[in-house]
């Protein structure tokens, strides 16, 4: 196919060649057919023309009329705020400030001169000859050298034109430009064109250029400089030096040698001005007030309406109606809100401790040190003079049933860092702040959850290992929604998350409450996001508060309500359309909980301002973010607070600091806006009792438990079930445990347990430390059995009561069985039956008696005891009585008694008698005591009991050891002994006398001692 197109052309040029001379001479003699041709071409030529000429004609018929005032005109374009009052004039006379003609130097018009229309002083308005030329040129350098449009063109394109790019409107331009022509000198339209141009940053006219980007008059400027100004007007957003030096530099240069090659300028001005360092002027700060409200209108509602409406079509041409498109702007702004929300937020008492830090350098030595902050921070970095104020904040004031945003502020100091200016659009950790939006209100409206549903506050291990924590480090165990919410329990969070809303479905309703960054086609929802991991900005919670607060209603947050043009007419109108995001039942219910932690938690700050208020607070882990969402049925607020750069430092007690602005900006709006009362309970939901630890309908033990409560559920959705967790069990008091069979009656007390579910404890991977579990896994029954009362094989034989003296019991007893470790007495007054009875002692296993001492006289007593085994198992009880003998009327010091008297003794063949007298009423017992040779230090043989208002006693020794032998008595009680009463009884070898003495001689006795004393001796050898 090439090849055969390649032979055709070759053969036609031959042909050409060898018949080119006769075809020119045939033409010549073919006159006739020559102007046939030339007729029909005229014909087809002049019909075009007449519908090219009815097409320009009806273009121009539609031009608008020249009017050369409005060539001079300020066109500023007007914020209004909500009450029809001018609040700014998006560029203010500063920003365009007019100058006659000669006092623009020659250097500066001249150089606009060389780079936009070089043949200006030459053309009528129209320059066909530079239009071919620069388009040539252009092509040929590839570049945008040549301008295409005169002066005079661009400037009637500016101002009357509008600015989509058509042939009709080029046509109406060149139309005008030749008009204006016959009627403007080109001085005057060279000084309308300099003083009205566009140079970036709403900047118009040379000399608020010049101000603007070198900070001084245009009289003053270099040639460098001026070259500069002449090269940012074909692309103000481009080529101006704020946005990009390179490329306004190299501009500058451009101009430069256009300059050069038209003799503008000698070749040694040339170089030594491309040689030039610039010195550029600081960005200056805003030229009108509430910038923070003004900047978010302009900036980012604005042109993006605009930018939609097919007049305007780019972002270039949106940003050239704003600035000089002389529109009327009507915006949502309280003016009287904005000016109280900034002056709450540039008051440094409700700021922790601030510094001026220089953020631009701080950002760039923390990424050169790998992200983390650098040694010599703060100090090296403190510049009271341009530093900003940190840490900084952003708050939002709106009415959630219109959307309307009444006020914003973007931080304190409002500063000259153009990205950190509108913090509320910011992206920053909202901790806890976002649980209601992404969990708690999306699982109440699908039914999920109710206020007293209950969720699992103990140990969890998530993906990867993440072990959360709350901010306490405590696990509270089963706990209500209500509960867990308004405290704001991080594990809880995550399990409704997690279990029961679910990720994707938790994420895509809190984006369509308006938390955009939560889109789950955009992200990857993981379960952190529960506690508020991933970022929002300030103005998107105040969104998502807003459906909570309307009642779930979403009416979009807007600030711009109308556009009028210059002439009139209304080009956009805000239509907000309410979309219901959430039930009613699920926004009251959210709302009900929110207003807990106004009364009771962390926003009680917020509670003294006399208005119905629900608040949630967040705290990011570590401090760096601070959040606070706040509203009534009538105005939504929300705060952040923090550092320009995350990692700057932390903010304790946030919840303070939040609360306070909060409080400062609600005081004032108070006085003026009126009193809302929340939502009644909507029909769609119940109240109803139930069990705080189950969430289901309460049992008696739930009510001994003192776990009942009443709380909202949604109607088909609240408990029918009775709780099954609190259970009552038998459990020995002593042992704490289950009671057994052999527990004692009197030991054994039912108690309410209940019965928590299987739980985790934490190990040392935890943050917080191991060892935790939950706190009601306490609550939860013992599961052994009593191991103190077991099978116990022994008795008590005896156990016998004597009261020996006053206010006195002795007791004895005669145990036998399994060896004893102890025995354990209890005693109570008989006469109170209800008495407990009460352990006095425990005593060992080789006692066999105890005196009870410091009773009460007269009083009657039960003593109980009991035996207890190696095992711990105890004994059957034994009881025994007494009455107490009463106190003497003598009290006192008690004496010793007397010796006794009258000690007789008689032998009657098997036993010694021995019978006295007491000597007195203090004898308690009498102690008998035998010596003789086999004793020769004595032996007691007995003791007798003395009673009162007894005199006589006798006491029977039953011996018949024959021998002599001294008997002797002596009283006693507990304040000692009497003297001795002494008897010496001679027991006869034979039997038969009692006559002691009888054969006492002179010789015979001491004899007769020693034979018996041998013989007793040899007795007891035998
Ligand atoms: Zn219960
Ligand atoms: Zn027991």
């Amino acid at each position: 196919m090439a090849k055969r197109k390649g032979q055709s052309s070759a053969s036609r040029k031959r042909a050409q060649q060898t018949t080119g001379i006769s075809w020119l001479e045939k033409l010549k003699n073919n006159k006739h057919i020559l102007k046939k041709i030339g007729l029909v071409a005229i014909i087809l030529f002049a019909t075009a023309a007449f519908a090219v000429a009815g097409v320009l004609i009806s273009y121009l018929a539609a031009a608008p009329a020249l009017d050369p005032a409005a060539l001079e005109a300020v066109e500023a374009s007007y914020i209004i705020d909500r009450d029809g009052h001018e609040i700014a004039q998006l560029h203010a006379i500063e920003n365009r400030i007019v100058i006659p003609i000669d006092e623009i130097p020659e250097q500066l018009q001249k150089a606009f001169i060389a780079i936009e229309d070089e043949r200006f002083k030459k053309h009528r308005g129209v320059d066909l000859l530079g239009f071919g030329r620069a388009i040539l040129v252009n092509i040929r350098d590839r570049s945008f050298s040549q301008g295409a449009s005169t002066i005079t063109q661009q400037l009637i394109r500016n101002v009357l034109l509008e600015q989509k790019k058509t042939i009709k409107r080029k046509v109406q331009e060149m139309w005008l430009a030749l008009k204006l022509e016959r009627i403007k000198s080109k001085e005057e339209i060279l000084e309308m064109y300099l003083n009205r141009i566009y140079f970036g940053n709403g900047v118009y006219g040379v000399e608020a250029a010049s101000l603007a980007y070198f900070d001084k008059s245009v009289g003053d400027l270099e040639l460098a400089e001026a070259a500069l100004l002449a090269g940012i007007v074909r692309s103000p957003e481009y080529y101006n030096p704020f946005e990009n030096d390179e490329a306004a530099t190299g501009r500058m240069k451009l101009v430069l040698g256009n300059m050069k090659r038209l003799n503008y300028i000698s070749p040694e001005e040339y170089e030594g001005a491309v040689g030039t360092e610039l010195e550029f002027a600081e960005p200056s700060t805003t030229a009108y007030p509430y910038p923070y409200f003004v900047d978010y209108v302009v900036h980012h509602e604005l042109i993006e309406i605009l930018e939609n409406i097919p007049e305007f079509g780019s972002r270039e041409e949106a940003y050239e109606a704003i600035y000089n498109g002389g529109l009327r702007i009507y915006t949502t702004m309280h003016t009287a809100y904005q000016k109280h929300l900034e002056t709450v937020l540039n008051r440094a008492t409700l700021y922790p401790a601030t510094r001026s830090i220089n953020i631009s350098a701080l950002s760039e030595a923390v990424k050169a040190n790998n992200g983390q902050l650098p040694a010599n921070y703060p100090n090296a970095y403190i510049d009271e003079e341009n530093g900003i104020l940190q840490p900084q904040s952003a708050m939002v004031l709106a009415d959630p049933k219109s959307g309307e945003i009444w006020a914003l502020g973007g931080g304190r100091d409002y500063s000259k860092n153009r990205n950190e200016l509108l913090r509320y659009l910011s992206l920053r950790q909202p901790g806890s702040a976002i649980k209601p939006l992404l969990e708690y209100a999306p699982s109440f409206n699908e039914g999920l959850l109710g206020l007293g549903s209950v969720l699992d506050d103990a140990p969890l291990v998530g993906p990867q290992g993440w072990r959360p924590e709350n901010f306490d480090g405590a696990f509270r165990g089963l706990v209500t929604v209500r509960r867990a919410l308004a405290h704001s329990y991080n594990i809880p969070a995550i399990r409704t998350y997690t279990e029961h809303i679910g990720m994707q479905k938790g994420a895509e309703m809190a984006y369509q409450m308006g938390i955009s960054t939560y889109d789950p086609r955009k992200a990857q929802p993981v379960p952190s996001w529960a506690i508020g991991s991933r970022e929002v900005t300030a103005l998107d919670m105040a969104q998502g508060y807003s459906v909570l607060a309307n009642n779930g209603v979403k009416m979009k947050v807007h600030t711009v309500r109308r556009i009028e043009n210059r002439s009139g007419e209304t080009i956009f109108e805000q239509k907000v359309m309410p979309e219901q995001i959430l039930s009613r039942e699920a926004a009251f219910m959210t709302t009900s909980v929110l207003q807990d932690v106004v009364t009771s938690t962390t926003a009680r700050g917020l509670s003294g301002l006399g208005r119905p208020l629900a608040a949630k607070t967040g705290t990011t882990d570590d401090a760096r973010d601070i959040y606070l969402a706040a509203y009534a049925p009538n105005v939504v607020a929300t705060f952040w607070m923090g550092y320009d750069i995350k990692d700057m430092g932390k903010i304790s007690s946030g919840w303070s600091y939040s609360s306070g602005m909060i409080r400062e900006l609600f005081r004032e709006v108070f006085k003026t806006l009126p009193r809302e009362n929340f939502a009644p309970q909507p029909s769609g939901v119940v109240r109803v009792e139930v069990c705080t630890k189950s969430g289901l309908l309460p049992n008696e033990h739930c009510r001994e438990a003192e776990t009942v409560t009443t709380d909202y559920f949604l109607k088909n959705q609240a408990p029918r079930l009775t709780c099954d967790k609190h259970v009552q069990i038998d459990i020995c008091k002593e042992s704490g445990l289950l009671a057994g069979e052999y527990c004692p009656s009197d030991q054994i007390e039912q108690i309410t347990y209940f019965e928590r579910p299987d739980y985790l404890v934490t190990d040392a991977n935890w943050k917080r430390g191991a060892g935790r579990a939950p706190l009601d896994a306490e609550e939860k029954p013992p599961e052994e059995f009593c191991d103190l009362h077991k099978e116990f094989a022994g008795r008590f034989v005896y156990f016998s009561a004597s009261t020996p003296r006053e206010n006195e019991a002795r007791l004895s007893w005669l145990y036998r069985g399994d060896t004893v470790k102890e025995y354990q007495l209890y005693r109570r007054l008989k006469s109170a039956e209800s008495s407990e009875a009460e352990l006095i002692i425990k005593l060992g296993s080789n006692e066999d008696s105890y005196t009870d001492r410091q009773l009460q006289g007269g009083a009657s007593y039960i003593y109980t005891l009991y035996a207890i085994n190696e095992q711990g198992a105890r004994s059957q009880p034994m009881e025994t009585e007494i009455k107490v003998k009463e106190a003497s009327e003598h009290p006192g010091i008690p004496m010793r008694p007397g010796k006794p008297k009258n000690l007789e003794s008689s032998w009657d063949g098997e036993k010694v008698t021995l019978t006295w007298q007491a000597a007195d009423d203090r004898a308690e017992e009498f102690v008998i005591q035998r010596v003789g040779i086999e004793s020769p230090l004595g032996t007691e043989i007995g003791r007798v009991n003395a009673e009162t208002n007894r005199l006589d006693y006798s006491f029977s020794d039953y011996f018949s050891k024959p021998g002599t032998y001294t008997y002797s008595i002596v009283a006693h009680n507990s304040a000692g002994s009497s003297l001795p009463s002494v008897k010496i009884v001679t027991i006869p070898k034979e039997t038969g006398s009692n006559e002691s003495g009888t054969y006492a001689g002179l010789f015979a006795a001491p004899l007769r001692r020693l034979l018996a004393a041998c013989r007793s001796w040899v007795s007891l050898l035998f």
